[in-house]
C-alpha cells in the first residue's frame, strides 16, 4: 500500500523498521536511512532474518536539507518517519515541504545550543503544510504521542469536562548497567536537567529540577518515587483542552541514576556549551554520550516493565469522576519480538501506528497536528493489536 522512508537508525528507528516490516501489507516498501549506513544495514539484516522482509537502506545527513531532498527524490516515499534527533526536525520538514511529502516525528524540535522545549518552531509551519496539501504529525511516540491519544480518548468517552491531568511514566526495568539512559543520552539529559514546569490555573509554574517528588503506585509494579518534569506534550494538551486546571508530568528515577546525574552535572559533563580541549571545541554532553551505552545496546537481558498512563479527574453527568488509562510493557518481551528494549518499543510502536493511520488515510489531513487533535479510537485499537495493550480504570484513587 505505501512507501515509507524512516530517518534514524537508533533504538527507536530499529523498532519502527521492525514493526513496519511486521505490517508489510501496509508498508509495502520501507527504506531506513541514517547518518551511519552500517547501523541501517545491521537493522535490515536483522529484519530480514527475523521477519523475512527486505528493507532498503541509505546514508544521509538529515541536517542538510539538499541531501534530504535528494534522498526523498530517489525513494519517493509517501511519508517520512523522522526518528533521528530533535535537531533534525526542521531540516526534514523543509525537505518534506520542498518535495510535497508527508512528515511525522516523535519529539519536538530543539536548537542544539539551547535546551528549549516548545512547539513554536514546528507550529509555525502549519500554513505552509496546509498550502502544500501535506501533513506533519508531531510527537507520535509514547510520551509525547500515546499520552495525548489517551487524553483525547478520555475527553471523547469519559468526561464532559476534564480538570486535572497527571501523566505518570515509570520504568521499573533493570538493564544491569551502572548508568545508562533509555533513549538518546544527550536528548534525555538535556530534558531532565532543565527546571521542572507544570500548568496550574492558566499559567506555567516553574520549579527547580527534581524538586517535587513522591511515591506513585504503578499498576503491576508498586510504588516508585516519581519526579515532576516539564514534558513537551503538556504545551499542546493545555492548549487543546482548555478546561484543564492543572497538568503535570511525573517520571520515575532510581537513586543510583540521580546520584550519577548529580556528579556528572557537578563536574560539568552535562554542559552543552563548547569547551576547549587539546585546541578543539568539544561539547561535554556530546562527549558523555559517546562514552555511555547506546540505547539500542540495552535490550539484551533487560528485565522488568514500563508503565505509562494518564490519570484524569473531571466531571461526567454532573458528578466528579476519576479515570486512569495506561499501558504496561515488558522489556524482555519486546526484545524477543524486535530486539529492542521497552522504552524504544513504546516509542517506535506508536510511531508505526501513526504512520499506518496516515498511510491508510484515517488520520491524514493537511497541516501540522499534535496527536490529541486526531480521533483517538483507531489509534487505541491498533495499540491493542500491535503489542501495547491499553488498560482502563474508573473511579480509582489517583496520584
Ligand atoms: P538514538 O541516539 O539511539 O538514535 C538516533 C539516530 O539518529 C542515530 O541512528 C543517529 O545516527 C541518527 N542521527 C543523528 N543525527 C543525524 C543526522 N544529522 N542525520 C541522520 N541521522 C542522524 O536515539 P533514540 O532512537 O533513542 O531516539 C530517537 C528519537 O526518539 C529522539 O528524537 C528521541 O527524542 C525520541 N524519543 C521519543 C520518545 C517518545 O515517547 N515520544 C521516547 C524516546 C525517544 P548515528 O548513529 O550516526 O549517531
Amino acid at each position: 500500500m505505501a512507501n515509507v522512508l524512516i530517518i534514524g537508525a537508533g533504538g527507536v528507528g530499529s523498532v519502527v523498521a521492525h514493526k513496519c516490516a511486521l505490517n508489510a501489507s501496509v508498508f509495502t516498501r520501507i527504506t531506513l536511512a541514517s547518518r551511519t549506513l552500517a547501523k541501517c544495514d545491521k537493522i535490515a539484516a536483522e529484519v530480514a532474518q527475523m521477519h523475512g522482509v527486505e528493507i532498503e537502506t541509505a546514508q544521509v545527513d538529515a541536517d542538510v536539507v539538499a541531501d534530504m531532498v535528494a534522498l526523498i527524490g530517489r525513494v519517493k516515499p509517501f511519508l517520512v518517519i523522522n526518528v533521528a534527533l530533535p535537531y533534525q526536525d526542521l531540516p526534514i520538514m523543509d525537505a518534506c515541504l520542498a518535495t510535497k511529502t508527508h512528515y511525522m516525528d516523535t519529539a519536538n524540535y530543539e536548537p542544539k545550543d539551547v535546551a528549549k522545549f516548545e512547539y513554536s518552531w514546528q507550529w509555525a509551519y502549519k500554513q505552509r503544510f496546509e498550502e502544500a496539501g501535506i501533513m506533519a504529525l508531531l510527537g507520535c511516540g509514547f510520551d509525547p504521542g500515546a499520552t495525548q491519544v489517551f487524553t483525547a480518548y478520555a475527553a471523547k468517552h469519559q468526561f464532559d469536562e476534564m480538570h486535572y491531568l497527571d501523566i505518570i511514566d515509570c520504568n521499573a526495568g533493570n538493564h544491569g548497567k551502572a548508568f545508562a539512559t533509555n533513549f538518546n543520552p544527550e536528548i534525555n539529559i538535556r530534558e531532565i536537567t532543565q527546571p521542572g514546569r507544570y500548568w496550574e490555573n492558566g499559567e506555567w509554574i516553574e520549579i527547580p529540577a527534581m524538586s517535587i517528588h513522591k511515591a506513585i503506585e504503578y499498576p503491576g509494579i508498586g510504588p516508585k518515587e516519581s519526579y515532576v518534569l516539564y514534558h513537551e506534550e503538556l504545551e499542546s494538551l493545555v492548549k487543546n483542552f482548555p478546561t484543564l486546571k492543572r497538568a503535570r508530568f511525573w517520571m520515575t528515577f532510581g537513586q543510583a541514576y540521580l546520584t550519577h546525574l548529580e556528579v556528572l552535572q557537578n563536574v560539568g559533563m552535562t554542559r552543552i556549551d563548547p569547551v576547549k580541549f587539546n585546541g578543539m571545541d568539544i561539547i561535554p554532553l556530546e562527549f558523555l554520550k559517546a562514552v555511555l551505552p547506546a540505547p539500542d545496546s540495552l535490550g539484551e537481558n533487560y528485565t522488568g516493565q514500563t508503565s505509562i498512563g494518564c490519570q484524569i479527574r473531571g466531571i461526567k453527568d454532573g458528578e466528579e469522576k476519576t479515570y486512569f488509562i495506561w499501558n504496561n510493557c515488558d522489556h524482555a518481551e519486546t526484545y524477543k519480538e524486535v530486539r529492542g528494549q521497552a522504552v524504544s518499543y513504546t516509542t517506535g510502536v506508536p510511531a508505526m501506528i501513526g504512520a499506518m493511520l496516515l498511510v491508510n488515510g484515517t488520520w491524514l489531513k493537511p497541516g501540522v497536528w499534535n496527536c490529541e487533535e486526531l480521533d483517538p479510537d483507531p489509534f487505541i485499537e491498533q495499540m491493542n493489536k500491535q503489542g501495547l495493550p491499553v488498560q482502563h480504570a474508573v473511579n480509582v484513587t489517583l496520584a
